[in-house]
Order: C-alpha cells, then sequence, then structure tokens
C-alpha cells in the first residue's frame, strides 16, 4: 500500500477527510432506508408468503426519527458522502417524507457543493407527491417498474393495482422536472423478459432512461436460482433486435450501469450487471437501514447499530467517527465471489442476507 493510501486508510489524516475501506474504495453514497413496510409484495423481494400478515415490521417507534436521518446525513458528508438515496421498503410511506427532504436539501458535501438527493420507489404514491418532494428539494427519482402489462405487473408486484397508476406517477415527475428520471426494471427469465422490448418502445424518446436489472439473490428473492437471471448481455441483444444502440462513455465510474444510447437519438438504456458482471470493485455505497443499522455490502449478514451515536448526547463528529471505523474495515465484495459454492468475503464471513426490503436496494 502506499503511504497516504495507508494514511488514508487508517484515517490518520483526519477525521473529516473521506474515508477508504481495505480495498481502497472511497464512501461516495449514502442509500438511506426510512420504513422497512412496502404497499407491494414484489415476487423477487417481499414474497407474500413470507412477508405475511404476521411479520414483524419494524414498529414505528423503531423507526429512526427525521432528525436522527438528518444527523446521520452529516456525519456522512463529513466522510465524502455526495449523494444520498432515500429508499424502503416504499419510501413514499412514510409520513412526511418531504420534511426529512426539506432538511437533507439544506446539507453540502465536503467539498462544498449541495447533497445530491434522489428516491427510489415503486410510483404508486409518486402522482400525489412528485410536486411536493420536488419542492421540498428532491432532485431525482428513480421509479421501479417491471412490466407495461398490466397482467404481468400485477403478478410481478402481486398488487391489485393497475399499471396505469405507476406510469401516471411518472408522467407527474417528470412534469414537475425532476430529472434525470430513471425506471428500473428487474428480468426475470419466463416471467417479464417479454416486457424488455415493450418498456424500451414505451419511453424512447420521453426523456426517461429504462434500466434492466439482473435478478439478484438478495434476502427475499426466496425463489432466485441463476437460471432465471437474465444477463446485461443478453438483456441488451433482446433490444437491439428492434432498437440499435451505441455505447454512452462519458458515465460516472462508480454508477453501477453501463449505459447506451437509442442510435437514433431517442434517449438513454441502461443494463445493470450486477450477477454476470459485478461492480464491486468500485462500490462506495453504504445503506442504512431505518432503525439505524449501518450495511457496508447489499449482502451483509448483520449490520452495525449506530443508535448508541444517534442519541442527543453524541456529536456529529462522534457518529462520523463510528462509521470511518467501520467502513476502513470493510472488505465486502459478495457479488465478485458469489461464483464460489461458499458465500464468504475476503475475510472469510458467511453471508445468510439481510431483506433488500430492509436496507433498501
Ligand atoms: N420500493 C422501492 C422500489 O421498489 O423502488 C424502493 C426499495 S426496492 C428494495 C429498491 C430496488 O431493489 C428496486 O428497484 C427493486 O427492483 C430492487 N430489487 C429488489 N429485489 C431485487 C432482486 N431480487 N434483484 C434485483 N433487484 C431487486
Ligand atoms: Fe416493495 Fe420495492 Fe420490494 Fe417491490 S421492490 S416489494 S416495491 S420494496
Ligand atoms: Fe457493493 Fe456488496 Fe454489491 Fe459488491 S456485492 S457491489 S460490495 S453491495
Amino acid at each position: 500500500m502506499a503511504a497516504d493510501t495507508e494514511l488514508r486508510h487508517r484515517g490518520a489524516l483526519g477525521e473529516n477527510t473521506p474515508a477508504f475501506d481495505k480495498l481502497n474504495r472511497p464512501l461516495r453514497d449514502l442509500r438511506l432506508s426510512v420504513i422497512d413496510q412496502c404497499n407491494f409484495r414484489c415476487t423477487y423481494c417481499m414474497p407474500r408468503d413470507v412477508f405475511g400478515a404476521d411479520y414483524p415490521f419494524l414498529p414505528s417507534a423503531q423507526r429512526l426519527s427525521f432528525e436522527q436521518m438528518v444527523k446521520l446525513a452529516k456525519a456522512f458528508a463529513l466522510l465524502g458522502v455526495e449523494k444520498i438515496r432515500i429508499t424502503g421498503g416504499e419510501p413514499l410511506l412514510r409520513r412526511g417524507l418531504e420534511s426529512l427532504i426539506e432538511q437533507l436539501a439544506k446539507l453540502t458535501t465536503a467539498s462544498g457543493k449541495p447533497m445530491e438527493l434522489a428516491l427510489t420507489t415503486n410510483g404508486s404514491l409518486l402522482a400525489a407527491k412528485a410536486r411536493s418532494l420536488r419542492d421540498a428539494g428532491l432532485n431525482r427519482v428513480t421509479v421501479s417498474l417491471d412490466a407495461v402489462d398490466d397482467a404481468v405487473f400485477r403478478r410481478m408486484s402481486d398488487v391489485d393495482m393497475p399499471v396505469s397508476r405507476i406510469l401516471d406517477g411518472i408522467e407527474a415527475a417528470r412534469a414537475v422536472g425532476l430529472a434525470p428520471l430513471k425506471v428500473n426494471a428487474v428480468i426475470e427469465r419466463g416471467v417479464n423478459d417479454h416486457q424488455i422490448l415493450p418498456l424500451v418502445r414505451l419511453f424512447k424518446g420521453s426523456g426517461v432512461a429504462v434500466r434492466f436489472i439482473e435478478y439478484m439473490d438478495v434476502g427475499g428473492a426466496d425463489d432466485w436460482s441463476k437460471t432465471k437471471v437474465v444477463t446485461a448481455r443478453e438483456a441488451r441483444g433482446i433490444v437491439e433486435t428492434e432498437f440499435p444502440l451505441t455505447p454512452v462513455l462519458d458515465g460516472e465510474p462508480t454508477g453501477t450501469a453501463v449505459n447506451y444510447r437509442h442510435a437514433d437519438g431517442g434517449g438513454e438504456v441502461g443494463f445493470i450487471a450486477s450477477v454476470s458482471q459485478p461492480f464491486c470493485g468500485s462500490c462506495s455505497r453504504a445503506r442504512v437501514s431505518a432503525d439505524g443499522q449501518l450495511y457496508t455490502c447489499l449482502f451483509a449478514t448483520h449490520g452495525t447499530d449506530l443508535r448508541p451515536w444517534l442519541t442527543q448526547s453524541a456529536s456529529v463528529e462522534q457518529l462520523a467517527s463510528a462509521v470511518r471505523g467501520r467502513w476502513i474495515d470493510r472488505d465486502d465484495r459478495y457479488s465478485e465471489l458469489r461464483a464460489t459454492p461458499r458465500r464468504l468475503s475476503a475475510s472469510g464471513k458467511v453471508y445468510p442476507m439481510v431483506r433488500m426490503s430492509l436496507v433498501g436496494g
């Protein structure tokens, strides 16, 4: 390890300098889950037979308050975080979310830029909330939508709601200027792979970028098998049967998607190859669950409880120091190791996995 890398890793360059983990990855993104409940039961995330009426969701008293979340955001900003993605469960189920966004929107990053604020949602409540979210200071929205066909949508989300409600939400977000707007579709072989082309057709030329995500074996995907994964390469091949694409070469280095442009200028299509071509090497994301547990990998088995530092008696700097201590010890790269028969991290930890709906994808 070079001398400054060694110093950075040990945090010896100061508590308020960017945090780097054992694999020299900086901490840049925070995914903040505001609620573990959801009004959908997507079969690949919250299957109804597991997340039934008696599922022990967090009681509201155990969820972090907005005040605690703002303190968290300030601590992560000190450590180099430049973007916060609000997620869940379904984040728009959290009452008064606009007030949290308003407070987060006032934060600046360590380099003095405004904190970038994004939200991932299933879109069901977006038509009603797009304007107030934008007014509160939200910058961008990603809507999860796996199908254009109503029956396929209902089957995958396992909810009695027409797909038009999500499309109305997307249109409302676009109309109020929440851009760039993205639509994420998880593709499961034999279930919605025939929806790839209809999704591209629908959004081409609308300013909405569609991204296809490989179906992952995250906690909640109880039915996962490798044969159900439609790889990014395969999905791109399907798109290119109808739409010629050219690669976008100026994407963010830590972004998860490989982006293409319609050759005739109809906007972008992205592919997220989390299973077939993992991007652990540039993974700069930390996740905090709605009850204040810090997870350093989507596939982590347990988190670090940050609540002792979320009391009045601990300062933002003390909280930042606790997060730094965990981050500099991080060596997770589950997706790169997935190919091996046992689920091990580089340090030999075994991974049974946390639920996606708790840590927010
Ligand atoms: N409820 C919100 C939504 O659906 O956008 C936010 C939380 S959800 C857990 C975040 C993202 O995780 C969604 O885009 C969803 O499609 C993705 N996701 C959930 N389970 C997945 C799986 N097994 N494989 C790939 N992506 C998954
Ligand atoms: Fe809910 Fe999002 Fe999970 Fe679907 S993917 S069940 S909308 S949390
Ligand atoms: Fe990051 Fe873990 Fe996913 Fe790798 S498996 S990209 S380390 S969250």
